[in-house]
């Protein structure tokens, strides 16, 4: 495989066929993100595209498949149909094929090129928010709109592909955590998507944003603040129904269920913990990873 390493995947695509298609991410400025800062963004060559797709075939019968790397979406219309095609005709075991995609990326495609892009074979778009804090996203270098955000709902459900949406407790650090958390509750309830994940945010060292915490200037909240975070995300979510998963291997609390079914029990749940201040259930510094 013509793997550019490191690779990145999210983690419901463990078992699923990671085929290179970018490299890296057409944006890659997020102050906080360090997955790409190595690689710079380009398309993968189709020949070597085609050369992955017959080794895959020759090696396992995967289910599913994730197109690498950090938002192959943004790649142009043709070129993901002919990769989607390709994989239609050659591993037609896939079942469904998965990627990373932003706003921008997402509007760009519109309803029609994801529905055309659904129809052959991708069933799921991952898509990092991060923050619904205007104020936060600004700060760390990945602005979107209210109206693209509500843009961006609508297309992912007009289109019918299935949309994971991700944000990152902590991302305001202490000074924005309140606005960061009401933003994202309000965000994710705009965007209404089918699957909702709560991870934590840990300073990667390299990045912008752990040079301002090593300056002082960001200061992350501890293991209640990211609590009180999670509390007030959820508390604000209002969706038609997602699967809510807040139990990352970054997350200090693993706190998972159906939304909004589930949302009183979570909550009670948190409301334990914070009430309390029992540390005793959260997750040690030692075992939290990325
Ligand atoms: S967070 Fe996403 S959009 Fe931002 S640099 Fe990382 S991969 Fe790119």
């Amino acid at each position: 495989m013509h793997y550019v390493e490191p690779v990145f995947r999210p983690p419901s695509e463990a078992n699923s066929l990671l085929l290179p298609v970018t490299a890296g991410c057409s944006h890659n400025r997020c102050t906080f993100c360090g997955m790409y800062l190595t690689k710079k963004y380009r398309l993968m060559d189709m020949d070597g595209i085609f050369e992955d797709i017959e080794e895959a075939r020759s090696t396992h019968r995967f289910k599913r498949a994730f197109l690498l790397d950090g938002d192959a979406l943004a790649a142009p219309l043709p070129f993901l149909t002919r990769v989607l095609d390709r994989i239609r005709e050659r591993l037609p075991w896939v079942e469904r094929v998965g990627v990373y995609g932003d706003s921008g990326a997402i509007l760009d495609k519109g309803v029609d090129g994801l529905g055309r892009l659904r129809k052959r074979g991708l069933g799921i778009v991952y898509h990092g928010i991060e923050s619904g804090s205007d104020e936060v996203l600004r700060r760390v270098k990945k602005p979107v709109t209210r109206q693209q955000m509500a843009d961006t709902g609508r297309i992912m459900k007009e289109s019918g592909v299935t949309y994971s949406v991700m944000a990152l407790l902590g991302l305001g650090g202490t000074e924005l955590t309140e606005d960061h958390a009401q933003g994202t509750g309000e965000a994710l309830s705009i965007l209404d998507p089918d699957y909702i994940g709560l991870l934590t945010l840990m300073l990667v060292p390299g990045t912008a944003l752990a040079r301002k915490a090593e300056k002082g200037l960001f200061k992350l909240p501890d293991a209640m603040g990211m609590l009180r975070e999670l509390r007030t995300i959820l508390a604000g979510i209002d969706v038609t129904n997602a699967r809510f998963s807040a139990n990352h291997a970054s997350n200090y609390l693993p706190v998972k269920g159906d939304l909004p079914r589930d949302k009183e029990r979570l909550l009670a749940m948190i409301d334990h913990v914070l009430a309390t201040g029992d540390d005793s259930c959260l997750k040690p510094e030692w075992m939290r990873a990325l």
